[in-house]
C-alpha cells in the first residue's frame, strides 16, 4: 500500500504567488469557510495570516459566522438565503475598517 496520504500535490499553474492581496486572502478565506478553496488557496490564505492581523481577524469573523450558519435551524436555509447573510455580514465588516 502506497503512502498516498503523504503526497501533497500543489497545483502551481494558477498561481505561484505565495504573498497574496488582503483581498485574495478575504476571498480565499471566504471560500475556505464553504470548502470550495483548494490545498494552494488555504495554504496562502494561512501564510498571510501569519502576518496580516486584518486578515486574522476577519478569518475569526467568519469562523464564528460559519458556526452560526451551520447550525441547524439555519442548515435548512437555502443557499440565496445564505449569501444574502453573508452579503450582511460582509458590509457589517466593510463598516468597520
Ligand atoms: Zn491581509
Amino acid at each position: 500500500m502506497p503512502q498516498k496520504e503523504l503526497v501533497i500535490i500543489i497545483p502551481m499553474k494558477k498561481s505561484n504567488k505565495i504573498f497574496i492581496p488582503c483581498e485574495e486572502a478575504n476571498h480565499n478565506c471566504d471560500k475556505s469557510q464553504y470548502n470550495e478553496a483548494t490545498l494552494w488557496e488555504k495554504i496562502k490564505l494561512n501564510i498571510h495570516l501569519l502576518y496580516c492581523r486584518i486578515c486574522r481577524e476577519y478569518s475569526s469573523n467568519n469562523g464564528k459566522l460559519t458556526k452560526l450558519m451551520n447550525r441547524k435551524e439555519v442548515g435548512v436555509m437555502p443557499s440565496s438565503e445564505k449569501n444574502n447573510l453573508k452579503q450582511a455580514f460582509e458590509k457589517e465588516l466593510s463598516n468597520h475598517e
